[in-house]
């Protein structure tokens, strides 16, 4: 018996002329994440993916690994047979074993894309569902409320027997969308911000500002984990590391300090863009959430956003902070998140931040700086890490 892997795909039907595109897209990402687990088959018809192992592969931890990919909405396990209705029945009787004495109530749901199979879908599943009665004769049949659907498909090449799909993590194959800088930090906010865009199909560089010896090595270690721990989601990525320390003792030593806060983010957009232009990505992304701090005042983000002509996406701006910190717990950031090493945010932190600024007030704040030099030679420092989760495990 041959056990399959079926993923329903999503959005991505509806996107007419480009859907072989992001089909492609969806077909690349899932050989990645398989690519480490053994050898798969991985091929797409009529807008199901179908994932066949190769002797020794393990298929359960393929079923897990694929909830994680972008693109798909649900997702569920399969056994394949000939297209015949007592092939169909005797196989849903063995498959289906364990969930039939299990549940208490079931019915059968068939549907056929050959159209030349002999049965309607309604026959089909009335056969089917006879036959298990009499072989499960203590689950009833409820074809209202069931606690059990037994899935049927009559497809080109075989017929598979499924039991009910599990969700997807829906959204849209990543890089089906173009590419992003997301600023990572090492907060409970940016790993989901970073997770939420990679789910509307952008693949995101993440890029950390980090201010060694002020915030400490294991504060780096500590986002280069976080931005592991999202590459079942996100794909490998390369993370950007600016060298941020002068940028943030010159603007100590400089500027008023109820503005350090608000000229430090200024700093981080501009180099972001740059390293934006350099890479073909389209807009910067934060997990900003209005009102959460000083800084994400509506005029705080007016005068940092100033400095840029790309848009700054916030997927996480009208949320509250319970539900980031329930989603961040979801994906799997959270617990690493909330390890206690300070941030660059948090060296030199005004004592009374300016919340309503203006942005000429802002301009007028940095007009000590050289802001070109100081730009330029973060850049210059960049540290590139390669983020990879095979080599990781
Ligand atoms: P987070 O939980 O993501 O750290 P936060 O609630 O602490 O967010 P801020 O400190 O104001 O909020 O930061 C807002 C956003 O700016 C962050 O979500 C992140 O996108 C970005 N950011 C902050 N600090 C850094 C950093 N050191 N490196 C890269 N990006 C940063
Ligand atoms: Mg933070």
């Amino acid at each position: 018996m041959n056990d399959i892997i079926l993923l329903k795909v999503g959005e991505i039907i509806l996107k007419g002329l480009n859907r072989r595109r992001f089909e492609q897209k969806l077909l690349g990402n899932i050989r990645w994440r398989l690519s480490r687990l053994g050898k798969y088959r991985v091929y797409i018809l009529q807008s199901t993916v179908y994932v066949e192992g190769d002797e020794g592969a393990d298929m359960d931890l393929a079923f897990e690994e694929l909830q994680k990919v972008f693109g798909v909405v649900a997702i569920s396990r399969a056994a394949a047979c000939a297209k015949d209705k007592d092939a169909i029945a005797k196989l849903a009787i063995d498959y289906l074993r364990d969930d039939m004495l299990r549940a208490k109530s079931f019915k059968v749901e068939s549907r056929r894309s050959d159209k030349s199979f002999p049965m309607t879908s309604v026959e089909l599943s009335q056969y089917v569902g006879g036959e298990l009665s009499d072989a499960y004769p203590d689950i009833e049949v409820d074809v209202h409320d069931p606690e059990l659907v037994v899935h049927i498909e009559v497809r080109d090449l075989a017929a598979y027997v499924h039991a009910a799909p599990v969700p997807g993590a829906g959204g849209m194959p990543v890089g089906s969308n173009g590419v992003a800088i997301s600023l990572l930090s090492g907060g409970i906010d940016s790993p989901v911000s970073t997770w939420m865009i990679a789910r509307r199909g952008v693949r995101p560089i993440p890029v950390h500002f980090f201010s060694f010896p002020y915030t400490s090595e294991q504060a780096k270690e500590k986002v280069i984990e976080l931005a592991r721990l999202l590459t079942p989601w996100c794909g490998k990525m390369r993370m950007e590391v600016v060298p941020f320390t002068h940028i943030q003792e010159e603007i100590r030593d400089k500027c008023p300090e109820e503005y350090f806060t608000l000229i430090m983010r200024r700093f981080m957009m501009r180099i972001a863009e740059r390293i934006a232009l350099d890479n073909g990505a389209k807009a910067i992304v934060t997990g900003e959430n209005l009102g959460q701090v000083a800084s994400q005042t509506m005029e705080a983000m007016a005068s940092t956003q100033a400095v840029l002509h790309l848009p700054v996406l916030q997927p996480l701006i009208g949320m509250d902070k319970s539900e980031i910190i329930a989603q961040a717990r979801k994906i799997g950031t959270f617990e690493t998140s909330i390890l206690p090493y300070e941030d660059c945010c948090t060296v030199f932190t005004p004592r009374h931040p300016r919340t309503h600024p203006t942005v000429a007030e802002v301009e007028e704040a940095e007009s000590a700086l050289d802001v070109e030099t100081l730009v330029n030679e973060a850049l210059a420092g960049l540290e590139r890490i390669a983020i990879d989760y095979e080599e990781s495990l």
